[in-house]
């Protein structure tokens, strides 16, 4: 059973609808005047003194463009943070984001080291600035609102322990235990569902059995919310496009998702429209809703609403309508606001084709 005691209704609640519904991962593309485009990490171009300001007038414009594209269920575009792991890591003590270090990351599968945050203490819970984030959100929509933090697992793999005190494993669980302290701020802020990003659990499929779903288990737990997972191949860049390009195994949901399955997570996101994913390993995710990708993160072609429909269709073979959800494959960061726009216009769309089908 689900672990919230926000239900389908309460999530639907504002949208007026009962079919498949659209949404998005989470980010959304920065406006050229807040970050320079189409780069991961991308430093601010607003000074300090008048970046909190900056962020929220770009947050009303991507609330603005979900409503306008569509979408049943809204984020802030990630605008207030420059990298999906390092925000909530900036409210942590004993973690630092500015000064980074080189590290193997997710398994060296798109590339030998990347930077990584420094773990200099032991860490903290201090801060939420995604509940001031999200409260600001729910001023402009009475749509329900989705907030993402990083998973324990990503979160682990995307930092360096210079304390050389913990094991991956107790790191997980110590950084899943603060993130179920943020969750559970977000759902009583007002959260509709609180997604925790695992792109790792794509990776690691060992560790994923032996203490990644542990940690799963304790992030969500006690959530007022729904809770959801995001597992992907990856952001649209160049690197990760490449090794799309090239793989030839995409068997890891087969994997992850019956371990998934077990827990009491709501949602489960997954990617299927730039890799080679099989809708089949939909069979194990009877009674979670599925936020289906069905629009590729690494192009900027626009898909049609009928690619999205076709999509939806297939899907409906393992997961009701009611438990569907059109979605991107992950976030659109990287992509043109041109691009990134029409994309969830082509998810609201394709819903509704479906929708008008089914009657
Ligand atoms: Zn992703």
């Amino acid at each position: 059973m689900p672990s919230s005691n926000n239900g389908p209704s309460a999530l639907s609640a504002g949208t007026g609808r009962q079919g498949v519904r659209a949404s998005i991962v989470g980010s959304l593309p920065k406006p050229a005047w807040l970050a320079e485009p189409g780069i991961l990490q991308a430093p601010w171009r607003v000074a300090a003194g008048q970046l909190a300001e900056a962020q929220e007038d770009a947050i009303r414009l991507c609330v603005a463009d979900q409503l306008r594209a569509g979408l049943d269920v809204v984020t802030d575009g990630e605008q207030w943070r420059r990298h999906y792991v390092w925000g909530f890591l900036s409210g942590i003590a004993g973690v630092d984001t500015e000064n980074l270090v080189m590290k193997p990351t997710r398994g060296q599968r798109f590339k030998a080291e990347s930077p990584a945050a420094r773990l200099v203490a032991e860490p903290a819970y201090v801060d939420s600035p995604a509940a001031r984030t999200l409260q600001f959100v729910r001023t402009l929509t009475d749509r329900p609102v989705k907030v993402t933090l990083p998973g324990p697992m990503t979160i682990v793999d995307s930092l360096a322990d210079m304390t050389h005190r913990y094991s991956d494993a107790d790191l997980a669980l110590i950084f899943a235990d603060m993130l179920n302290r943020e969750a559970r701020d977000l759902a009583a802020a007002g959260a509709a569902v609180v997604q925790f990003d695992e792109p790792c659990f794509n990776i690691y499929l060992e560790r994923t059995r032996d203490w990644g779903i542990e940690a799963l288990k304790r992030a969500i737990a006690g959530v007022e919310a729904r809770t959801a997972i995001h597992i992907c191949y990856g952001y649209g860049g160049s690197e990760v496009a490449a090794w799309k390009e090239t793989n030839r195994d995409w068997s890891h949901y087969h994997y992850t998702l019956p371990l998934v399955a077990q827990t009491n997570v709501d949602q489960v996101s997954i990617e299927t429209a730039a890799s080679r994913v099989d809708y089949d390993v939909l069979d194990v995710l009877r009674g979670k809703e599925v936020l289906l990708g069905l629009v590729n993160v690494g192009d900027e072609r626009i898909e049609s609403a009928e690619e999205v429909a076709a999509g939806l269709r297939k899907a409906m073979r393992y997961v009701p309508a009611s438990a569907l959800f059109a979605c991107t494959d992950c976030g659109l960061v990287l992509r043109s606001r041109a691009a990134a726009f029409g994309k969830m216009q082509a998810l609201a769309a394709g819903a509704a084709i479906v929708n008008a089908e089914i009657g």
